[in-house]
């Protein structure tokens, strides 16, 4: 494997600690240069001591302080940068190999963007940086002959599932001999449940997804099948592929990651334990394959495979991540914000589950009577992402 010097963004999420125990199972090639986390400053330290990081990034200076606080090695301390600034100098520095781009949110996109521009190995788990930028984003990947690696499971099952031609670099059309993707979905905790009782769900029932492990903001996601939604816009950007040549088919046990169909008939698809260190270890150790510590999949133990068209009428937030792909790039960036927003209001229990859609909708419908608006740079989008977010809390408020 490639000797690779890693800068984990958003190392105490469940990607980045993910992340860092497929790392320590490889110490003779891969090692952290840099860890990032906005919270858990405590972990932070305790993840900096383990792998000996020369650098970590935190928010501000009180998180500063707390990490020093927290500093129980013997050794100095690494260096502590600040702000998101600090990230996006990090990510882009010229020791670093690979990016593991894991913050949550469009949080993420400026230090994703960097380590495009600066050409590096990406993995790409951060799905929002995709949603509100992804020709910007795309166009800097191809410029700068950066290697993206989709680390979502869905993606990275439908990379490995497409012919290995030109492989990690950005596609500008569709695999030759793809008919369609197939996104696979579980449905999350709320597929079965009475509609009439999603109004009083709370957020540690929406948190609580029957396969996955997942931070709280990608759980809500899954509980609406949001984040299938950004996962069918991330599809578009990732594989150049039009929005109608991509399927959702829920799959309520979760060991089919994705699918690709062919023009001859064939579907191919990926197959294994719902835990992200597969595609994690995929993507570290492209294009060999290395030992992720995941257990094998017994296909007899597992029995059965079941699949079902999804419910558009269960999860309106599917059918508006739908209308936004095919609206363009301004009702991404809105859909994106608003959910955020949404999202961060309901976990705050400061609004209802059922509002979020409503929430999005109403966003959705405010970009759509504006005047079409370019969106050529990151500050274009920012700009648009922070006028929406203002929109959207304002609707929190009133609700
Ligand atoms: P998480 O909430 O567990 O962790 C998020 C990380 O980002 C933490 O380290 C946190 O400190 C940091 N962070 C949060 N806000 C930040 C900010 N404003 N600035 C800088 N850093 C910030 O999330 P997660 O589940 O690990 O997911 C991370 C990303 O990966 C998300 O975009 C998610 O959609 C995507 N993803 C996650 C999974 C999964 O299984 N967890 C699967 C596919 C994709
Ligand atoms: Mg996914």
């Amino acid at each position: 494997m490639k000797i690779q010097r890693i800068c984990v963004l958003g190392s105490t999420g469940t990607i980045g600690e993910n992340t860092l125990d497929v790392i320590a199972r490889h110490p003779q090639s891969l090692s952290v240069y840099a860890l990032s986390a906005y919270s858990r400053i405590e972990r932070l330290a305790a993840q900096a001591l383990a792998t000996g990081a020369a650098v970590v990034v935190v928010p501000d200076d009180a998180a500063r302080r707390r990490f020093l606080q927290a500093w129980t090695g013997t050794a100095r301390p690494p260096e502590i940068r600040i702000g998101e600034e600090a990230l996006v100098q990090t990510a882009a520095e010229p020791c670093v190999t690979t990016v593991m781009a894991a913050i949550v949110g469009a949080a993420g996109l400026p230090s994703a963007l960097a380590a495009a521009r600066a050409g590096k190995r990406i993995l790409l788990a951060n799905k929002e940086a995709l949603v509100a930028a992804g020709s910007l984003f795309m166009r800097c990947v191809r410029e700068n002959n950066a290697e993206l690696l989709p680390i979502d499971s869905e993606h990275n099952a439908i990379f490995q599932c497409l012919p290995a031609v030109g492989h990690a670099q950005a596609r500008t059309e569709p695999a030759k001999g793809v008919r369609r993707l197939l996104l696979t979905a579980s449905g999350g905790p709320f597929r079965t449940v009475a509609l009439e009782t999603l109004a009083d769900v709370t957020p540690d029932q929406a948190c609580a997804h029957p396969n996955w492990r997942m931070g709280r903001k990608i759980s809500v996601d899954s509980a609406t099948m949001l984040n299938k939604g950004l996962e069918v816009i991330e599809a578009h950007w990732l594989f150049a592929m039009p929005v109608e040549r991509i399927q959702v088919v829920v799959h309520p046990q979760s060991m089919v990651h994705s699918m690709v169909e062919y023009q001859d008939g064939s579907i191919l698809a990926q197959l294994g334990q719902p835990d992200m260190r597969t595609p994690i270890a995929y993507g570290l150790g492209f294009p060999e394959r290395i030992d992720s510590g995941v257990g094998l999949l017994s296909l007899a133990a597992l029995g059965r495979l079941d699949f079902e068209e999804p419910d558009f009428g269960r999860f309106p937030c599917l059918r508006l991540s739908f209308d936004a792909l095919r609206c363009g790039q301004a009702a991404c960036v809105a859909l994106n914000a608003a959910n955020e927003v949404a999202v961060a209001h309901f976990l705050g229990r400061q609004i209802r589950y059922t509002e979020i859609s409503r929430i999005i909708e109403q966003s959705l419908d405010r970009q759509a009577g504006q005047a079409s608006r370019a969106l050529d740079s990151l500050e274009d989008v920012l700009a648009l992402d922070g006028e929406t977010r203002t929109f959207a809390a304002e609707l929190c408020l009133a609700c």
